[in-house]
């Protein structure tokens, strides 16, 4: 008896490739190797041009640049670029800043391999969230802090959005908030509607792990002020301030007890 293979079984899956927030350094071996050996990279605008220039020459790039309110080439026209190049055989490789799987939009562009029967594989990468915290010489959770950490989207394709902010009010609760510089005042409302203090610490921290990295560290009552000061990509850090910047304090305080 004789079975078709699906065309799956003989293309080279399309690599979902995790670039990190922008650092060579933060790159997994594993996403080095796939950019060396593949034949066309599809980039978004958030992947770093450290982690570009590491793409050999011969290799095709195509940049497909997304950003949150900037011009942006449409969803549709991301899968069907991927789905092209893997029906021409090439060994495509789709390079999403931070991981692939963390507000990447992800889903959208498998589903689109899958109606074509394409194949494909996850290579994860180091979410800005991480090195974030590692900038700021904070752990995202803590023992006797907080039992959970939330990854939340400050918009989303409604608009700002929607959270268990009841939830995240609460006492020594941590969230890693994306994409909340345009919602930060919205964001501040509600949480504080909920009842979180206005003393809560926050740290926006830009550009993470690039050349022009800044921290801008604050309270909740700042939160809009402290968003205004970022013009590149931030991710929020609610609830962790800079560890000498708390150590700094707790020392202030020790000091007038
Ligand atoms: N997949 C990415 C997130 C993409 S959503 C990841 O895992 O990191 C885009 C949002 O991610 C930005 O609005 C910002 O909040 C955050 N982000 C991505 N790269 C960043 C960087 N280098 N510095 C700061 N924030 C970043």
């Amino acid at each position: 008896m004789t079975h078709t293979l699906p065309s799956s079984a003989a293309q080279t899956p399309v690599l979902f490739v995790g670039a990190g927030p922008g650092a060579a350094a933060h790159l997994t071996l594993g996403a080095l190797r796939a950019l060396e050996a593949a034949d066309v990279v599809i980039h978004d605008r958030l992947v770093g041009a450290e982690v570009l220039a590491l793409i050999p020459a011969h290799v095709r790039r195509i940049d497909m640049g997304k950003e949150g309110f900037g011009p942006s080439a449409a969803q549709s026209a991301i899968n069907a670029t991927l789905v092209t190049e893997a029906l021409s055989g090439a060994r495509v490789v789709r390079l999403k800043g931070g991981d692939p799987g963390i507000f990447g939009r992800l889903d959208e562009e498998l589903t689109a391999l899958e109606e074509h029967g394409l194949a494909f594989r996850i290579l994860p990468g180091l979410t800005a969230a991480s090195v974030a915290a590692a900038a700021i010489g904070q752990p995202l959770t803590s023992r006797g802090r907080n039992k959970s950490l939330r990854i939340v989207t400050g918009h989303d394709m409604e608009g700002f959005a929607e959270q268990d902010w009841r939830g995240l009010a609460r006492e020594g609760e941590v969230a890693a908030i994306y994409m909340g510089k345009k919602s930060a005042r919205f964001i501040q409302g509600r949480l504080m509607m909920h009842g979180a203090g206005a003393e809560t610490p926050v740290t926006l921290v830009e550009n993470v792990s690039r050349g022009d990295q800044r921290i801008h560290a604050g309270t909740l009552s700042a939160l809009p002020a402290l968003a205004l000061c970022c013009s590149g990509p931030a991710v929020i850090l609610f609830g962790l301030a800079p560890r000498d910047a708390a150590s700094a304090i707790s020392r202030i305080q020790e000091a007038k007890a």
